[in-house]
């Protein structure tokens, strides 16, 4: 790659992490579906500590840690994103139970067996579901939970278009009884599995993004690749709109 290219590549870059770091969010979900699948998470450890890779600005993490007595590691590969969670999470109730760490979830730097629970929202697929899941078993204690959301295929068949949108972004989406087999196949059992309601991607996500899309707009509007981002994103929302029947986020529970 030349220096030009590079250059170019870590201007996107920039850009992408800004748009997403003017959101709570940065992907589908919301408080209530993370504290239910919290709640699955049986037998724990008197503070148990777990990690949550690519937290984003991390509304997973904030969420556990409101509400429950636990010790969070919270890893994402971008600078910008730690850092907003680390301001997030200046406030009383939260002193001590989150700390934060730029990291890659696919070279995590930790002991075998370090964490009671692996968690990662609308993120394992940076890497890829079967690869995540199988590379984080070694990281978790025996009986510890992994707590994933992945993207999935609601039906057995789906019409064309958007097919091929997610054959494209993300060639290992599959169906809900396939992703569950191949937990089952890297060793974890298998302790539920729950669809996130449409909300999670129109309340919770997509919504809170048109205010930042005028405010970036604005800001960018002689920059071709900020413009091209934010039609990407929004064509994203109109596909969910379109086919949202043919596809969601599942979460995937399962205990080693
Ligand atoms: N869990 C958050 C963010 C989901 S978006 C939420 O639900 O809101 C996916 C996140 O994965 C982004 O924050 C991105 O920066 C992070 N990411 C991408 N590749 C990564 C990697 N290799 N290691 C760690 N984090 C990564």
């Amino acid at each position: 790659m030349s220096n030009d290219n590079h250059s170019i590549n870590e201007f996107d870059f920039q850009l992408i992490c800004e748009y997403f770091s003017s959101t709570d969010r940065q992907g589908p979900g919301s408080e209530a579906c993370t504290l239910k699948a919290f709640s699955y998470l049986k037998d724990l450890p008197n503070n148990p500590h777990i990690a949550d890779l690519g937290c984003g600005t991390g509304s997973s993490s904030l969420a556990i840690a409101k509400h429950n007595k636990v010790q969070i590691t919270a890893i994402d590969l971008f600078p910008q994103f730690i850092e907003k969670l680390s301001v997030r999470t200046n406030q009383t109730i939260l002193l001590g139970k989150i700390d934060t760490m730029v990291g890659d979830m696919g070279k995590l730097p930790f002991e075998k067996e370090s964490f009671d629970a692996i968690w990662s929202e609308g993120a394992i697929y940076n890497i890829g579901f079967q690869r995540g899941i199988k590379e984080w078993y070694h990281f978790i204690k025996t009986y510890g939970y992994i707590a994933v959301t992945e993207a999935t295929w609601l039906t057995n068949n789906r019409p064309k278009e958007i097919e091929d949108f997610w054959t494209d972004a993300y060639p290992e989406i599959d169906t809900l009884p396939n992703k569950v087999r191949q937990m089952e196949e890297a060793g974890y059992k298998n302790i539920i599995t729950f669809v996130l309601p449409e909300d999670c991607w129109t309340k919770e996500y997509y919504i809170p993004q048109q205010k930042a899309q005028e405010i970036f707009l604005q800001k960018y509007m002689d920059n071709p690749t900020a413009q091209a981002l934010i039609t990407n994103q929004r064509y994203e929302a109109k596909l969910y709109q379109k086919y949202r029947e043919y596809y969601g986020y599942v979460f995937y529970i399962g205990q080693k």
